[in-house]
């Protein structure tokens, strides 16, 4: 069981004083999908973490937490294992089939290129690790990648309508990158 991916920055979550933020072993085996989320701010991703920290509104003992955020540049980071689950929607039955993802933009912005790419590189591990189809999911219980508002739990402009439709881009970008794979596939066999 992978915990880190081999492509991200690890900045690992701490449990805050009197708060839970994470489940450790929290995450169930059939993973759903990938859900997109935004920060709504221009936070550098080491402060991410510290804004985990927080408590959640209204549940002071709470706190919330995500696996992955995107930077505007592309890097990613990841803040927990493959294995814990978040709090990123419910803290509970949806969060255990899910991971999210939190790329760096405000109300209202798209995605740059670069968070394309770099959320199409998080999904196409998830495709071809997890079992995870490469479509859209539009309901909590579809599968596929996904975004926050279509839980209809908290943050109902998060994503954000712009955002919801790059998620064809990425889509196209990891149906590329399989297709490559294939093709590769292909030469390597008709050398026998
Ligand atoms: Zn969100």
């Amino acid at each position: 069981m992978v915990d880190w991916l081999p492509f991200v920055t690890q900045y690992p979550l701490t449990e805050a004083a009197g708060r839970t933020n994470y489940l450790v072993g929290g995450m169930r085996s059939d993973i759903r999908g990938l859900a997109l989320h935004i920060t709504d701010g221009h936070s550098e991703l080491q402060y991410i973490r510290g804004h985990f920290s927080h408590p959640a509104k209204g549940h002071p003992n709470w706190g919330v937490s995500a696996h992955f955020a995107i930077s505007r540049n592309g890097d990613i980071a990841q803040y927990l294992p493959l294995t814990a689950r978040a709090n990123t929607i419910d803290s509970y039955q949806h969060d255990q089939h899910w991971y999210s993802v939190e790329n760096v933009a405000v109300r209202g912005e798209s995605l740059t290129p670069q968070q394309i790419a770099s959320t199409a590189r998080l999904f196409l591990w998830l495709v071809q690790n997890k079992n995870v189809p490469n479509t859209l999911a539009n309901v909590a219980t579809d599968r596929g990648l996904g975004y926050h508002s279509m839980f209809h739990i908290g943050h109902p402009s998060c994503p954000g309508q712009g955002v919801i439709r790059q998620r064809d881009q990425i889509i196209a970008a990891v149906a590329q990158a399989l297709a490559g794979e294939v093709a590769s596939i292909r030469r390597d066999l008709s050398g026998i």
